[in-house]
């Protein structure tokens, strides 16, 4: 086989555009085929071309799932956990055309849990004395926050879990830092924090967590 032998998709049959080849294990994907599977799914060096033609009915299957999702919660800023109470169905998706995206839709009781991961970054803050740069005594620091979740899925033959950033880029929170043992004590922070503005913010999200009870019945 040469190296510019014309090849074409084995779901749709289209040619495939010279860099635009998805290897399967069995044959090949155009882009466009590619970009329907679901976000979430990883292993498609692994897959079968029948394997991903059952996928893709299933994603097709899934756009009614996503026109009919009524949202009534949205947890996030970057990355949405989108919650249908009514229907308990939920979501994520950084977009909020569903028609366009085409989030997999997942019933809460596919949710067998959920991890919130919060990295905490600081950074020194200096004084100048005589113009020399200088630490504070005691030493003074500026913290940020980056938050992650990921919820683990069960049920879903494409993928168990769904990773991502529920915080766009890091929330600083000047001179306040959470501490670890508000961090281990169940992710709740001290409420004397909940005058600075963008910690408020993120301790709803804290709050609203372990509060949605996604194992939920
Ligand atoms: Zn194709």
């Amino acid at each position: 086989m040469g190296l510019f032998d014309k090849k074409f998709c084995d779901v749709c049959g289209e040619k495939i555009s010279l860099l635009g080849n998805r290897k399967v294990d069995d044959g090949n994907l155009c882009k466009d085929c590619a970009k329907k599977l679901s976000p979430w799914f990883s292993e498609r060096r692994h897959s079968t071309i029948e394997g991903i033609k059952q996928q893709l009915s299933y994603r097709e299957a899934n756009r009614e799932a996503a026109s009919r999702f009524q949202t009534t919660r949205t947890i996030g800023e970057n990355y949405k956990l989108f919650i249908d109470d009514n229907n308990r169905k939920f979501t994520v998706s950084r977009s909020s055309n569903f028609v366009e995206d085409n989030p997999d839709i997942l019933d809460f009781s596919q949710a067998s849990g959920i991890d919130l991961k919060i990295d905490e970054s600081r950074r020194e803050l200096k004084k100048t004395v005589d113009g020399k740069q200088v630490s504070y005594n005691p030493p003074k620091y500026e913290y940020s926050y980056t938050f992650k979740a990921k919820i683990f899925v069960n049920g879903n033959p494409y993928f168990d879990e769904m990773d991502f950033s529920i915080s766009n880029g890091s929330v600083n929170t000047g001179e306040h830092n959470m501490s670890n043992s508000a961090v281990n004590s169940g992710w709740t922070v001290s409420t004397s924090y909940s005058t600075d503005r963008n910690l408020e913010k993120y301790c709803k999200f804290l709050f609203k967590l372990p509060v949605f009870h996604l194992s939920g019945n």
